[in-house]
């Protein structure tokens, strides 16, 4: 069969604009790179953020939207014959990437967090109009650059699960390794119940943490994360900071909070981690996009002596770690609980207001439907 030369994409014009169905050529590859049909994508709150022009001067446009993908490799250029962790990657395998890290910048080289790298190419939100445009994942095919580094998905893992580990759930596992690691006398907190919150809530669960605690909306969202181990939760709307803070007291012999993971990304939520941590304790601010900015007095932190750190993307050990979790966990959550209905690329603006509206949690693309 001939192979295929052209693709569709969905294209962000520019920012506030509606989305359009584009045709791409599908480039050559070149050594180093691989061309990947895209066999699911799924969509991220951020990418409604990007639409917003919330991640701009970083965002570019026109852009092909989609951060959370799985390719199957079609095309292998020479010297990428195996995965970041030595794994043969063959014809027909399915991949996740990180993003396009430079390698030589300080935030690469010296300082050794390539997130903050400062010369780097965004799956989602590069300039579609540069060599090899089809970078984003709400497209029929991609083209991974020599320097994306590479995570072969496990048979095990269904694609779908695969696309939310490559945003969702390496966010989650980036999180816990900048904190410390959660251990088992920890009581964490999650604030928020998107894809964010409740893999938040299963890995805290999963690697031990003593109590798990879930702050959120709407009401089957807070059953989700219940069922991935969330001991308490509460509604967001129908309880108020004194409940919630009364519900971590009494769990924590009026401490707080060892670890609190912020993934909503509201200026309350990240206000109220620091009323519930415990002194000492240790606040992830996960969830982006909300443009008021938090107001938390210089005491909250000298006072409580707090840890907080801010997680931007993750790197590829992290991909890789989220993957395996899924393949570890696969029997002990019901992951697919999170996911929604299919769409194909022109119903996306669709799904993303079901998510507006709170009736998607992780709506699924497949971009040959
Ligand atoms: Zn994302
Ligand atoms: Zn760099």
């Amino acid at each position: 069969m001939k192979p295929q030369t052209n693709c569709k994409a969905l294209v962000l014009p520019d920012y506030h604009q509606p989305l359009e169905l584009r045709e791409f050529n599908i480039p050559e590859v070149e050594d180093g790179g691989l061309i990947v049909k895209i066999d699911r994508a799924t969509i991220c709150g951020t990418d409604h953020h990007i639409t917003q022009g919330v991640l701009a001067p970083i965002s570019k446009t026109p852009c092909i939207l989609g951060h959370e993908m799985v390719g199957i490799i079609e095309a292998q250029g020479k010297g990428r014959e195996v995965d970041v962790a030595g794994t043969p990657l063959a014809i027909g395998d399915r991949v996740i990437w990180a993003y396009a890290y430079c390698g030589r910048c300080y935030y690469c080289a010296v300082a050794m967090q390539p997130t903050l790298c400062t010369n780097f190419t965004p799956y989602g939100y590069a300039d579609a109009t540069i060599h090899p445009h089809i970078i984003g994942g709400f497209s029929q095919y991609n083209y991974i650059l020599p320097n994306c580094h590479v995570v072969r998905v496990p048979d095990e893992v269904p694609s779908h699960w695969a696309s939310s580990a490559s945003c969702a759930l390496r966010t989650i596992m980036h999180a816990t390794d900048r904190l410390g690691g959660i251990r088992p006398s920890d009581t964490v907190v999650v604030q928020g119940s998107g894809p964010v919150g409740l893999y938040g809530v299963a890995v805290s669960r999963a690697i031990g943490a003593k109590h798990v605690i879930n702050f959120g909306a709407p009401a089957e969202r807070l059953a989700v994360a219940k069922s991935f181990g969330a001991e308490q939760v509460a509604h967001i709307e129908t309880t108020d900071n004194a409940e919630r803070l009364a519900m971590v007291m009494d769990l924590t012999d009026g401490r707080g909070a060892d670890v609190v993971l912020e993934c909503s990304g509201s200026h309350f939520a990240q206000e109220e981690a620091f009323n519930i941590v415990r002194p000492g304790g240790r606040i992830a601010v996960i969830g982006a996009g909300d443009p008021k900015p938090m107001a938390v007095p210089g005491m909250s932190f000298i006072g409580k002596q707090v840890m907080v750190t801010g997680i931007r993307s993750a790197g590829i050990q992290y991909y890789r770690e989220a993957l395996d979790f899924l393949a570890r966990q696969k029997n002990n959550f019901d992951f697919d609980l999170m996911f929604g209905d299919t769409y194909s690329l022109a119903e996306i603006p669709e799904a993303m207001e079901k998510m507006a509206r709170l009736e998607e949690i992780k709506p699924i693309v497949d971009p040959f439907k």
